[in-house]
C-alpha cells in the first residue's frame, strides 16, 4: 500500500515520481467532491497521473463555499464541523498543506443553551481517554450523574437493527447529549438512526478522550480548506482537472471499464492498466452502473446565514436545544444556523423559517437590545439530499469500494465506510478506493 504524505499515518518516505516517467500509471477520478479529491490526492501521492472530471463548474460537491450576491459575502453551503479525531480528514489536510486553515477553541469545548428554560452549560471532556469529566458537574450535562454515562457503552455493542433511541432511556443524558450529538453526526432522528453507526462515531471521538473531540472548522471557508489547496496540490503533481464534464455512461468490456463517455459525447478511453474511481453521489453511481444497489433514502440539512457581525464567544459556535435551531456558528461575516435531519422542514417557506429561528439565535447569543429588534438579511439554504439517511436499513445496503470490474472502485460518503455521511467518511472512502489500486 502506498501511503505518501506528510503526516504520521500516511508517512512512508516515498518520493513522488516525476509525472510522465516510465513508471507512470494513470487513473480517472469521476466527481470532485471530497471523496473524489481524496482519491485523487492519494493516487497522485503514489505517483499516479490523475485525470479528474467534475460535472459542475467547481469542485467540493456538498462541501463548498461561494459568493452570495444577496448577502454580499462568501458563505459555505452549510456549516461543517470536524473533530480532531477525524484522522483521515486531518491527514488529507496535512498532505495538501491545509491543516493550518482550520481553527477552533483549541480544546474540547461544546457550549449548550436550552431554549426551554434558558439554561446554559459547557460540555468539556478532559483530554485523556479516562473520562474524569463525567464526574465533574461543571464539565458534564446538568441533571446527569457520572454513572449515567456508562449507558453510552451500549452503543459499542449495538445490534445492526437497533436505533439510537433504543439504547438510552429518556432523561437528561438522552435529551441533552445523545439526541444533539447523534442528530448532528448521523443527520437522522434518533428514532430512526443506526445505534451501531453512532457507536462508531463515539468510538472515534468521546471514547478516545477530549483530545479527539476538539472541534475544528475552517477559518475562512470550506473551499479554502478542503478544496482549493487540494486542487493546487494536484496541479503541482500534473493532475488534469476538468470542470463541466459530466460522465453520462461507462463502457465496459472484458470485466473492466473500457471508457468513460461524457455528456457531450466525448469518449475517454481507459487503457489496460488504467484505474477508474467513481466518486459521484449514490443515485448517479446507480445510473452509471446498472445493477449496483445503493442507499436510496436521504435526509435534508437546513442552513440559515444571517448577515450580522457578532463576537464569536469561547468556542465560535453554540448548540441549541428545545427550538428549531440546533447549531449556531459565529463567523466573521455571518451567523450561520444548522438544522439537521430537516426533511420535515423542506416545504416550509424560507422567510417563515428565518422568522422562527432568528429570535432563537438572539436568545442564544444574548443579542437582545443589540441586534434583536430587526432581522438582518438572511440566506436560507435547503440541501434536500444532504446525506443518506443513517438508518439500519440503509446501512445494510451500502456497497464497499470494490466492484465487479477489475479497474473500477467506488468512493463517496454513501459507500460502506462504517461512518455516517460526513467529511471523514467521504475522505476515508477516497483513500479506501485509491488503496485498492495502490497495493
Ligand atoms: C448542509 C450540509 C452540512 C453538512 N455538515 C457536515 C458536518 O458538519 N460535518 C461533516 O463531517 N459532514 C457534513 N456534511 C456532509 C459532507 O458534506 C459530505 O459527507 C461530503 O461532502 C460528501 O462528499 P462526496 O465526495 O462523497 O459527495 P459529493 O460532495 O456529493 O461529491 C460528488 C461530486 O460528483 C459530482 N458529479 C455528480 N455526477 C457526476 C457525473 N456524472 N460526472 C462527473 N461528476 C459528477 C458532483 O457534482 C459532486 O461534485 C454536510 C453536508 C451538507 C450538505
Amino acid at each position: 500500500m502506498c501511503h505518501a504524505g506528510k503526516s504520521s499515518g500516511l508517512r512512508s518516505g516515498i518520493a513522488f515520481p516525476e509525472a510522465g516517467g516510465p513508471e507512470e500509471r494513470r487513473a480517472h477520478v469521476v466527481g470532485a467532491g471530497l471523496a473524489g479529491l481524496s482519491a485523487a490526492v492519494a493516487l497522485a501521492g503514489c505517483g499516479w497521473r490523475v485525470a479528474l472530471c467534475e460535472a459542475g463548474p467547481a469542485a467540493g460537491g456538498r462541501c463548498r463555499s461561494y459568493f452570495d450576491r444577496a448577502l454580499g459575502c462568501r458563505i459555505d453551503n452549510g456549516n461543517h464541523l470536524l473533530l480532531a479525531g477525524n484522522s483521515a480528514a486531518i491527514e488529507y489536510l496535512e498532505t495538501t498543506g491545509a491543516r493550518a486553515t482550520l481553527t477552533g477553541p483549541g480544546r474540547a469545548l461544546f457550549p449548550f443553551f436550552d431554549l426551554t428554560n434558558d439554561e446554559r452549560w459547557v460540555l468539556a471532556p478532559n483530554p485523556g481517554p479516562l473520562p474524569f469529566w463525567i464526574f465533574c458537574p461543571s464539565r458534564r450535562v446538568p441533571g446527569t450523574r457520572g454513572r449515567d454515562y456508562w449507558a453510552l457503552r451500549r452503543f459499542f455493542r449495538a445490534s445492526p437493527e437497533a436505533t439510537v433511541a433504543d439504547m438510552v432511556p429518556d432523561g437528561p443524558l438522552y435529551r441533552r447529549l445523545v439526541v444533539p450529538l447523534s442528530v448532528a453526526s448521523l443527520n437522522t432522528r434518533p428514532e430512526q438512526g443506526s445505534a451501531r453507526l453512532f457507536g462508531r462515531v463515539l468510538e472515534e471521538s468521546l471514547a478516545q478522550g477530549g483530545a479527539a473531540c476538539v472541534p475544528l472548522y475552517p477559518r475562512t471557508g470550506l473551499s479554502e480548506t478542503f478544496v482549493d489547496p487540494a486542487l493546487a496540490w494536484l496541479a503541482g503533481r500534473g493532475a488534469e482537472v476538468r470542470f463541466g464534464r459530466r460522465i453520462a455512461a461507462l463502457e465496459t468490456a472484458d470485466g473492466r471499464i473500457a471508457a468513460l463517455v461524457a455528456a457531450d459525447g466525448e469518449r475517454i478511453a481507459a487503457q489496460p492498466g488504467e484505474a477508474v474511481v467513481l466518486a459521484v453521489p449514490a443515485p448517479i453511481a446507480a445510473d452509471l452502473l446498472p445493477g449496483l444497489v445503493v442507499p436510496d433514502a436521504f435526509e435534508a440539512i437546513l442552513n440559515l446565514h444571517f448577515r450580522v457581525h457578532v463576537a464569536p464567544g469561547p468556542a465560535g459556535f453554540i448548540a441549541l436545544l428545545g427550538g428549531l435551531a440546533e447549531w449556531v456558528f459565529v463567523k466573521p461575516e455571518v451567523v450561520s444556523v444548522t438544522v439537521s435531519a430537516a426533511t420535515r422542514l423542506m416545504e416550509r417557506p424560507a422567510d417563515a423559517l428565518a422568522a422562527e429561528i432568528w429570535p432563537e439565535v438572539c436568545r442564544a447569543l444574548d443579542l437582545s437590545g443589540v441586534q434583536g429588534e430587526a432581522m438582518p438579511s438572511v440566506r436560507v439554504v435547503k440541501e434536500r439530499r444532504a446525506t443518506i439517511a443513517a438508518t439500519p436499513a440503509e446501512e445494510r445496503i451500502r456497497p464497499g469500494a470494490r466492484t465487479a470490474f477489475a479497474n473500477l472502485a467506488l468512493a463517496g460518503d454513501w459507500t460502506a465506510t462504517g461512518l455516517p455521511g460526513t467529511i471523514e467518511g467521504a475522505i476515508r472512502s477516497g483513500r479506501i478506493a485509491a488503496d485498492i489500486f495502490s497495493r
